[in-house]
């Protein structure tokens, strides 16, 4: 007798053990609004390692910068049976239309990175956000250059006690490029500086398209007058400081050197700093990004209730699991490198 209640008790652990760690057999699909941005690589790659812990199926497409392909896209995953969704939109202001698709079928569906309006967010119940909070990106990119010009006197170089700076903007209408320009102005004037725009563009996240947008800055305003250069993204930052190189700025010498901060703390981003091109950045976690929305989409999908405790993260009013961003400076870059 005694023997079988030994026997009974082991299986239950065994038994138990193994719904522990039963891997889900969701098939999650994601969009991606264009494989080429390298931030949304990196939260593409952390997905993807995150499903292969959890043992289920992720499908990922790119969308292409085409928001009718994505909604192609959704209404494909739809047919073959996806248990639920994560898409980073092309255009955020679109979303309900996606959001409308995934509540027909009762779908569980996740936004990533691209985030829709409130009465979108609201009109579901199946339905969460993960990204990052755009003004803490852009308070502390401005503060980077705040502390610069406190540690550095001789970077106003017109001696005129305001800095005279260029602004790279991401694309028109996303909440990242609209707060973190308007937050990183902010830091700077909050920082006790009287600032003077000298110009501001969007380059729509693209490198090719800084450069190009920064170099006309140069020959409109002159280099000399340009005492920093805000950039929405890395990518914006490094394509600003191709063009500060083909001055021959930036390349070591002091007396030539503008700042440039960026945002999200991407590979070759910190390298740039490591060389001393770039002053900083804000990290902008592209791990965990990914790996919180295939966690949610994963839970639900399982028909799991989406708490804190089952996905390892905070969730605000709901559905929002936002990630936070850090400074990453001279002080502490190296942290960041993979
Ligand atoms: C990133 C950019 C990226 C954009 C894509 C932003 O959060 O900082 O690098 O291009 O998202 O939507
Ligand atoms: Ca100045």
């Amino acid at each position: 007798m005694k023997k079988h209640v030994v026997l009974l008790a082991a299986v239950c652990l065994a038994v138990s053990a193994v719904a522990a760690f039963a891997a889900t057999d969701a098939l999650v699909g994601a969009c991606i609004y264009k494989f080429d941005d390298t931030f949304m690589t990196g939260v593409r790659n952390a997905m993807r390692a995150e499903m292969d812990r959890q043992g289920g199926e992720l499908e990922i497409v790119d969308s292409q910068n085409r928001q009718p392909m994505q909604n192609d896209q959704v209404d494909a995953y739809i047919s073959k049976g996806a248990n639920a969704l994560i898409v980073n939109p092309v255009d955020r202001t679109a979303a309900e239309p996606l959001m409308n698709k995934a509540k027909a079928e009762g779908l569980p569906i996740v936004f990533v990175n691209r985030e829709p309006y409130a009465e979108v967010m609201n009109a579901y119940d199946k339905i969460w956000y993960v990204g990052a909070k755009a003004e803490e990106s852009g308070t502390q990119s401005g503060q980077i250059i705040v502390d610069y010009f406190k540690a550095h006197p001789e970077a106003d170089k017109n001696k005129d006690g305001k800095i005279q700076y260029i602004m790279l903007r991401g694309e028109q209408g996303h909440q990242d490029a609209v707060l973190r320009t308007e937050y990183s102005t902010k830091a700077m004037k909050d920082g006790g500086f009287e600032i003077v725009e000298l110009g501001s563009d969007t380059a729509n996240w693209d490198k090719v398209q800084a450069t190009d947008k920064m170099k006309g800055f140069i020959s409109s305003s002159g280099i000399d007058t340009i005492e920093a250069v805000l950039a929405n993204n890395d990518d914006m930052a490094l394509g600003a400081i191709e063009a500060l190189k083909a001055e021959g700025y930036n390349l070591g010498d002091p007396a030539k050197y503008i700042p440039v901060v960026g945002v999200d703390a991407t590979a070759p981003a910190l390298e740039a700093m490591s060389k001393g091109e770039m002053l900083g950045t804000v990290l902008n976690d592209a791990d965990n990004q990914g790996i919180a929305a295939v966690k949610v989409a994963v839970v639900a999908a399982d028909g799991n209730a989406v708490t804190d405790e089952s996905i390892g993260y905070t969730i605000t009013d709901g559905k929002y699991i936002w990630i936070p961003y850090r400074p990453v400076t001279v002080e502490n870059y190296k942290e960041f490198m993979k």
